[in-house]
Parts: structure tokens; C-alpha cells; sequence
């Protein structure tokens, strides 16, 4: 095994080195920049993050930068990408480091994973990538091309353990991530261009549809909701209101949003006894927004009102929603006022 590994590895960083795309993220050493990228590319396109992290380091160049900052601040430079609980955690995280370790991120997957928000993958990463640590990291991309390699359905970690023991783990690493992303693609991989091709079993033994397992589909609810754009005329303001600080995108702000069980409630009827002194009540449009687990259908309503009572400190009345973090579906929602 040792010799197949090792003839694995000289294949992939032959490979790396010529293919590799030229990625922000990986014209650095700063550990912190390493750490924020990889937080970001969990379940996000690679096109998307890269704006995003240039941003984000503008915004906070140093970890004790981000440690230092507002929560909504932080959300405000995330909002778009999804996910929000990401943001939330490394925040936290960065605070950790920065009252435990002096602002510097622990070097090893051991220290690394009893930090908020890094898991198996996130520790692995920045532990091999930013420091050089034999250890690997496996995402999605890496368990199709293992699985593949070695024609198994078993847990493949102890492969990309073995594959990791190399002078240049941080290489090894991203080969595997990156001959997933662009080669062992999972519908019609390009076997004829994939550097390991005579030592992939799958390839071999023709049994690449087999690997790896399917999983099994989430059970997608449906949602029905309703939301409110309250508008004073008067002021020029809106009605925003605060998430709750779990669930699905904490603390962001929104226009007053309701859920129902069934979709046969009389939201207008409903609506009006929420906002009694609201008026002028319009229905502007469906949004539907797609989540892993829910397909959420949203009725937007408009209604104006003059009175513009100060209520609890999750709702503002507010001149320019942008000036604050929302999200996505948000986003929708004011959308349809065209
Ligand atoms: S030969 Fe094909 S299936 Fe095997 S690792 Fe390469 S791209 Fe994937």
C-alpha cells in the first residue's frame, strides 16, 4: 500500500503544480486569510467567494480586527453569501483566539477543532494548509475522489491520512480538493485528462457510477408565509425587524415575517389585526426561496402607516434597508416593490 501511496502523491503534485487554478487564497500564508477562505468556500461556489474575501479582509486585514468588531457588522459583510451561522461562529472563534492565544491561531488539528465553528474539515484544512501539518482534510470533493481511487464505500479519512504524510500536506490536500472540483467531476468525470487514471480502481474495474455512495435526498417542506412591507410616507421609512439569535439567519433583519402551518390563511385579514393602524394593504408579489430542507413561499403585502411608534429594540424604523444586514430573502422581498 505504502508504494501506491506514494506514487499517488508524486501523481497528484505533478498535476497540481501545472493545473492548479490561481486562487487568492492560495498566494498567501497569513493563517487568518487561509482560515477565513476556507470558512467561506463551505457550500459555496469558489466564483462567488472570491469577492467576498477580498472584502472581508479589507474590512477585518487582521483576526483581532474581526475579534474586535460588531456582530452586525460582521453579518453586514457576509450577507449574500448564506449561511450566516458561518459568520456567527467565526466570530466567536476569533474572540477565543484572541483572549486565549494571544491572537494567533493555534497550529494543530487538536488545538484547531476545540475552536467554535471547525469541524474535522475546517481544522484539517488550516492545520495543513496555513502550517504544514500532516494531517488531511476532507470535504465532499475529496470523499468522491477517494472513494473512486480506491473503489470503496468504506470511510475514506484513513486513506487521505496516509496520503497527508508527505513533506508537502498542504499540496497533497488541495490536489485532492482540486482534482474533485475540476476533474472527478460527480456526473461525467474526465477520466482521460485525470493524472491518477491507471491507479483509480473505479476506472479500472469501470464501476465509477457505484462511487461514492448516493445519499440520501432531504425531505424538502414546504413553507407558507407572509410578509409585510410597512411603509411611513411621512418619514420615507420602513419597518425592519430582528431575527432571533439561533436559527436560521440569526440576528439579520427583515420585514415583518409570519409562517403558517397551511396554506389557506387569510394573510391580509391576519395582517391587518398585527399592524391595526397600518393601511392601504396591496399585495405585491410571491417570492419562493429554496433552503436544503424547506421550499418557503412568501405572500408580500405593502400597507403604509403614520404611526411610527418606537417598539421593542429588535424593530427599527429605518430610511435605507441596505444600512443594515439581511438576507437573502429579504433581498426578494423588497425586490418586488420594484
Ligand atoms: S480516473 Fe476518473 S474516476 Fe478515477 S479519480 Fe480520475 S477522474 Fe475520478
Amino acid at each position: 500500500m505504502s508504494q501506491v501511496i506514494s506514487l499517488l502523491q508524486k501523481n497528484l503534485l505533478t498535476w497540481y503544480k501545472h493545473h492548479r487554478r490561481d486562487l487568492p487564497w492560495r498566494n498567501t500564508t497569513d493563517p487568518y486569510a487561509i482560515w477565513v477562505s476556507e470558512v467561506m468556500l463551505q457550500q459555496t461556489r469558489v466564483d462567488t467567494v472570491i469577492a467576498y474575501w477580498h472584502r472581508f479582509l479589507e474590512t477585518f486585514p487582521t483576526l483581532a480586527d474581526l475579534a474586535k468588531a460588531d456582530e452586525q457588522a460582521v453579518l453586514q459583510i457576509w450577507q449574500g453569501l448564506g449561511y450566516y451561522r458561518r459568520a456567527k461562529l467565526m466570530h466567536k472563534a476569533a474572540k477565543q483566539v484572541l483572549s486565549q492565544f494571544d491572537g494567533n491561531l493555534p497550529k494543530t488539528l487538536v488545538e484547531l477543532i476545540k475552536l467554535s465553528g471547525f469541524g474535522p474539515y475546517t481544522a484539517g484544512a488550516v492545520a495543513s494548509i496555513a502550517f504544514g501539518e500532516k494531517v488531511p482534510c476532507v470535504d465532499g470533493n475529496v470523499i468522491r475522489v477517494l472513494s473512486r481511487i480506491f473503489a470503496s464505500h468504506a470511510d475514506v479519512t484513513p486513506h487521505a491520512f496516509a496520503l497527508a504524510k508527505h513533506r508537502d500536506p498542504s499540496s497533497i490536500n488541495q490536489s485532492l480538493m482540486e482534482l474533485g472540483a475540476l476533474i472527478c467531476l460527480p456526473k461525467n468525470p474526465k477520466c482521460s485528462s485525470c493524472p491518477v487514471q491507471m491507479r483509480c480502481q473505479a476506472n479500472q474495474q469501470q464501476t465509477i457510477d457505484l462511487y461514492p455512495a448516493p445519499r440520501k435526498k432531504p425531505n424538502v417542506k414546504n413553507v407558507f408565509a407572509a410578509a409585510l412591507i410597512l411603509h411611513n410616507p411621512q418619514e420615507q421609512t420602513f419597518l425592519l425587524q430582528q431575527r432571533p439569535s439561533s436559527g436560521r439567519w440569526p440576528n439579520m433583519w427583515e420585514f415583518p415575517y409570519f409562517e403558517f402551518e397551511e396554506n389557506d390563511m387569510c394573510v391580509e385579514q391576519f395582517l391587518t389585526t398585527k399592524f391595526p393602524k397600518a393601511a392601504n394593504f396591496a399585495k405585491k408579489g410571491k417570492v419562493r426561496h429554496q433552503l436544503t430542507h424547506q421550499n418557503i413561499h412568501v405572500d408580500v403585502y405593502f400597507a403604509e402607516t403614520f404611526e411610527q411608534s418606537s417598539g421593542p429594540t429588535t424593530q427599527k424604523w429605518i430610511k435605507d434597508v441596505s444600512t443594515l444586514p439581511t438576507s437573502v430573502l429579504a433581498k426578494k422581498i423588497q425586490q418586488t416593490l420594484g
